[in-house]
C-alpha cells in the first residue's frame, strides 16, 4: 500500500529571529506551511510587519490572527510599562512575559492545523538563550502535547497533530548558524521590543539577540556598524 506522509504544517511566525529560523527549517524538511501571525494587542506593530514580509519571501501563505487581550498584564502590551533594558535576572520571570501567550498561540495553530488537515504544529520556542518565560519550556510542551492528543478530534482518532519545536534547546548562536544555513533573510526579522526605525540595543530581545550573532560570528544586518 502507498504510504503518502501528510507534509502540512502550521508555523506560528512573529516576525523575529527564532520563528523565521523555524519556517525555513520547516521549508527545507519539505513542509508544505502556511503561517499564522498574531496580532495580539502588541505596542510594536513593525514585527507584524516582518512576519508577513517573511512569508512573501518564503512563498508561504500567512494569515493574520486578530485576538485581544484587553486585560494586558504584560509590558509588550499595555503602554504604561516601560519595557526592562537592564538585562533580566537569572529565575525571574520579566516583565515582558504575556500571560498565556504561547498557550494562546498554540492552540489557535491546533485550531487551524485540524481544520486545514494538517498534521505540524512549528513554534519557534527556546528554553536556552531566552527570557526564562515557563511556556517556553519543554515541559510545557510536552503536557500541551497531551492535552492536543486527548482534546482534539484528531487526537481521539490517532491522527494527533504533533507541536514541533526545533529549536528548543539550541543556543542563540546555534540558532543564528542554523538560519544562516537556511538562508534566512535575517535583514526581514525584527526581534526588538522597543524601536521602529533601529532596534533599541537594550531590551532583553536586543540583548540576546546580539549575544547570538557575536557568539556565532555573523554580522546582524540590522545592526549598524
Ligand atoms: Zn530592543
Amino acid at each position: 500500500m502507498l504510504f503518502i506522509m501528510n507534509k502540512k504544517a502550521i508555523v506560528l511566525l512573529s516576525g523575529g529571529l527564532d520563528s523565521a529560523t523555524t519556517l525555513y527549517y520547516a521549508l527545507n524538511e519539505g513542509y508544505s506551511v502556511e503561517a499564522l501571525v498574531f496580532d495580539y494587542g502588541q505596542k510594536h506593530k513593525r514585527e507584524i510587519r516582518c512576519a508577513q514580509a517573511l512569508a512573501r519571501v518564503a512563498g508561504v501563505p500567512a494569515f493574520k490572527v486578530k485576538i485581544a487581550l484587553p486585560w494586558r498584564g504584560s509590558s509588550l502590551l499595555d503602554p504604561g510599562i516601560k519595557v526592562p533594558d537592564k538585562g533580566v535576572r537569572k529565575n525571574t520571570i520579566p516583565s515582558t512575559y504575556v500571560p498565556a501567550r504561547n498557550i494562546i498561540f498554540v492552540s489557535f495553530a491546533a485550531s487551524c492545523a485540524e481544520a486545514v488537515g494538517a498534521r505540524t504544529v512549528f513554534i519557534g520556542a527556546n528554553a536556552v538563550d531566552y527570557s526564562g518565560y515557563p511556556d517556553c519550556r519543554p515541559e510545557f510542551f510536552s503536557a500541551f502535547q497531551k492535552a492536543l492528543d486527548a482534546g482534539l478530534k484528531a487526537g481521539v482518532e490517532h491522527r494527533g497533530i504533533r507541536i514541533c519545536t526545533p529549536l528548543l534547546k539550541l543556543s542563540k548562536a546555534g540558532i543564528v548558524r542554523l538560519g544562516t544555513r537556511l538562508g534566512v533573510p535575517f535583514e526581514k526579522t525584527w526581534s526588538c521590543y522597543n524601536g521602529e526605525g533601529v532596534p533599541c540595543g537594550v531590551c532583553d530581545s536586543c540583548r540576546l539577540r546580539a549575544g547570538g550573532f557575536k557568539e556565532a560570528g555573523v554580522r546582524d544586518p540590522l545592526v549598524k556598524n
